[in-house]
């Protein structure tokens, strides 16, 4: 039994029990507290009051006046299309220049045994594979809090 008086909380979790129809311990306390029955008789009042409030109406439609102020996005895409592209071939500038770069020590890779190439490619691909793991949770964790927001 609960000893002291309701809190709002409670008594708004009371209503929501006693409006499905399922029960609630608050019953026990209101049945002897005559202040707590009080606040609940309040707040089914208030309940009832907003209830009977009319529906707010306007002579406008206030759907076409929302969306006639939303920012157009087909601009937005082209620009992102035409900036990925040049991003894609600036990629691959940088890797053929790097490539160049590297010419010797790629000869010196290349020319070592076949053990130490797949030594090699074996412990960058897991890196790699851990990397992108890693990227994909947090982008994952940064999508859930974004749609909690
Ligand atoms: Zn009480």
């Amino acid at each position: 039994m609960m000893s002291h008086h309701l809190t709002d909380h409670e008594i708004q979790e009371y209503i929501s029990a006693l409006m499905q129809h399922e029960p609630h311990e608050a019953l026990k306390h209101l049945v002897t507290c005559e202040a707590c029955n009080k606040e609940v008789n309040d707040y089914l009042l208030l309940m009832s009051d907003i209830k009977k409030q009319e529906r707010p109406s306007f002579d406008f439609d206030v759907s076409t006046l929302v969306l006639s102020q939303l920012p157009i996005q087909k601009k937005g895409k082209v620009q992102e299309t035409i900036y990925a592209y040049y991003e894609v071939i600036l990629a691959i500038i940088v890797l053929f220049g790097l490539l160049y770069y590297y010419r010797k020590t790629l000869y010196l890779i290349c020319s070592a045994s076949l053990l130490i190439n797949l030594l090699m490619i074996t412990t960058a691909a897991l890196i790699m594979m851990f990397l992108i793991y890693d990227m994909h949770h947090r982008y994952q964790k940064k999508m859930m809090i974004l749609h909690n927001m």
